[in-house]
C-alpha cells in the first residue's frame, strides 16, 4: 500500500493516521477535510467554548512530524475505482478511511437556528448568548442540556422544548430521564415536555400544539446524521452510516470506516452499533489502521460517554437494552437521586449482570462499572445498592 487518504479531518481521521504510523506504515497519508480549520476536538465546543473560556480546541498531533498532506477547505463528492472525488479535483488512493462523522439535523422553518457542530457554530453561538436574551433550546438531549448550561450561566432566559416526557428519554428511558427534570428549575431553565415544535420563524418557534415560544436565538439540538452522502453509488453499503464489520472493513476492498460515522457490528452486544462519542473516535482508529495493514484486529469497546450539565459531570457506559447476557430488564440506583447529589444507575439483566450504568459526579463508579461490563459477571445486589461499597467488590 502506497498512498492512504483520509476523508474527514476530525478526531477520528487525525488519530488513524497516527495509528497508521504507529503501526509502521511509511507510505504516503493524503487527509481531505471539508473544514478549513486544523483538526479540532468537539466536545468543548458545548462547554468551554460557548463558556467563554477558550476558542481553540485545535487536536494536540503535530500532523507535519507524521508527514501528511492536509487538504483543508476541500471536501469529497464521490467514490469510484481506487479514486476519490473531491471540489479540488481527483485523489487517487489505494487504502482509504471513511472518517466523516455526522451532520446536524434542522427543522423546518423560514427562522434563523443555530446548530452546534462546528466551532464556527459555537463562536457564532457565543456572541449571542448575552444576558437578557430569550434562547429557545430545542431537543432535551444531550447537546440540549449544555447549551441550557452555558446559556444560563451568560444570563439568558432559557427554554429548553423537548418532545419526550422527559428529558434524554431516547437516549436513558424516561425513568432516568426523570431524575434529570430538577436540574433544570434548579439552573433556572424553563422545560417543556411534550412539546413538538413545527417550525422555526423570525422571533421564535411554532409548536404543533399552535403554541409560540417566543425567542431572540434559537438553538436546534434534535440530532445528527452519518456524513456519507458522498458514498451514495460508490459501492460502500450505507445503513445509518457506513455498514463495516468488527474489523471496521466496509463493503468495499481496502476502505474501512471510524467514528460518528461508522455502523459496526459488536460481538459484545449482539448488534450494530453506530456511536457518536468522543471515546469511540479515539479507539476505534487503531483497528481500522490495523484492518488496512492486513493484520486480525476487531474493535468491540464498552461504549462510554461523558457531558457536563447544570455543573455536574454525568458519565454513561455500556448499552442499556443489550449485553451479552440478554437485554436489561431493571434499574437499581445507588444513593437517591431526589436527596443525593451524587448518585448512579444500573441497568441490570435477569441473572444480576450489569449492561449499563449513568453516574452522577460518581467517576469512580463508571470507571469500575465499564470493567465490570467488559469482564460480564454476576453482581451481589445487596452491596450494589449501598452506594458506601464499592462497584469493584460487588
Ligand atoms: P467529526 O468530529 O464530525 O469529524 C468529521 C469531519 O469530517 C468534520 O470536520 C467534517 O466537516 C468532515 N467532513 C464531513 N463530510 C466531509 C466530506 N464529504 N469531505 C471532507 N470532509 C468531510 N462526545 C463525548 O463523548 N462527550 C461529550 O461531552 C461530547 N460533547 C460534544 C459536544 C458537541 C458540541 C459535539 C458536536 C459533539 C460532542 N461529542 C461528545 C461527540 C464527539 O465530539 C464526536 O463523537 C466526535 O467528534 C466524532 O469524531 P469524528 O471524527 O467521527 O467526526
Amino acid at each position: 500500500m502506497d498512498h492512504v487518504v483520509v476523508v474527514g479531518a476530525g478526531l477520528a481521521g487525525v488519530r488513524s493516521i497516527e495509528a497508521l504510523r504507529a503501526q509502521g506504515y511509511a507510505g504516503r497519508i493524503t487527509l481531505i477535510g471539508q473544514e478549513r480549520h486544523r483538526p479540532y476536538d468537539r466536545p468543548p465546543l458545548s462547554k468551554a467554548v460557548l463558556l467563554g473560556e477558550t476558542d481553540s480546541t485545535v487536536v494536540d498531533s503535530d500532523l507535519d512530524a507524521l508527514d501528511v498532506r492536509l487538504c483543508l477547505g476541500t471536501a469529497a463528492k464521490g467514490l469510484r475505482d481506487g479514486v476519490v472525488e473531491t471540489t479540488e479535483g481527483e485523489v487517487d488512493y489505494d487504502g482509504l478511511v471513511i472518517a466523516t462523522g455526522a451532520t446536524p439535523i434542522r427543522l423546518r422553518g423560514e427562522g434563523r437556528q443555530h446548530v452546534l457542530r462546528t466551532i464556527d457554530d459555537a463562536i457564532a453561538l457565543r456572541e449571542r448568548l448575552v444576558s437578557g436574551a430569550r434562547v429557545a433550546v430545542i431537543g432535551g438531549g444531550w447537546i440540549g442540556a449544555e447549551v441550557a448550561t452555558a446559556a444560563a450561566r451568560a444570563g439568558c432566559a432559557v427554554t429548553v422544548i423537548e418532545a419526550g416526557e422527559t428529558p434524554l428519554a431516547a437516549a436513558l428511558g424516561p425513568d432516568v430521564g426523570a431524575r434529570t427534570i430538577p436540574w433544570y428549575a434548579e439552573a433556572g431553565v424553563e422545560l417543556r415536555l411534550g412539546a413538538i415544535v413545527g417550525t422555526v420563524d423570525p422571533g421564535g418557534v411554532t409548536l404543533m400544539s399552535g403554541a409560540r415560544v417566543e425567542a431572540d436565538v434559537v438553538v436546534t439540538g434534535v440530532g445528527v446524521r452519518p456524513a456519507v452522502e458522498w458514498l451514495k453509488g460508490s459501492g460502500v453499503e450505507l445503513d445509518d452510516g457506513v455498514l463495516v464489520d468488527e474489523h471496521l472493513k466496509t463493503t468495499l476492498p481496502g476502505v474501512v470506516a471510524v467514528g460518528d460515522c461508522a455502523n459496526w457490528w459488536s460481538r459484545r452486544f449482539r448488534r450494530r452499533l453506530r456511536v457518536e462519542h468522543w471515546d469511540t473516535a479515539l479507539g476505534a482508529p487503531d483497528t481500522a489502521a490495523a484492518t488496512l495493514l492486513g493484520e486480525e484486529a476487531v474493535y468491540d469497546p464498552v461504549p462510554y460517554f461523558w457531558s457536563e450539565q447544570f455543573g455536574r459531570m454525568v458519565q454513561f457506559a455500556g448499552h442499556p437494552s443489550s449485553g451479552w447476557q440478554g437485554p436489561a430488564v431493571r434499574l437499581l440506583w445507588r444513593g437517591d437521586p431526589r436527596t443525593d447529589a451524587k448518585w448512579t444507575v444500573c441497568w441490570l439483566t435477569r441473572e444480576d449482570g450489569l449492561t449499563a450504568l449513568l453516574t452522577v459526579d460518581r467517576p469512580r463508579d463508571v470507571v469500575q462499572g465499564r470493567r465490570i461490563i467488559e469482564g460480564g459477571r454476576r453482581l451481589d445486589l445487596v452491596k450494589l445498592a449501598d452506594p458506601a461499597v464499592s462497584l469493584r467488590d460487588c
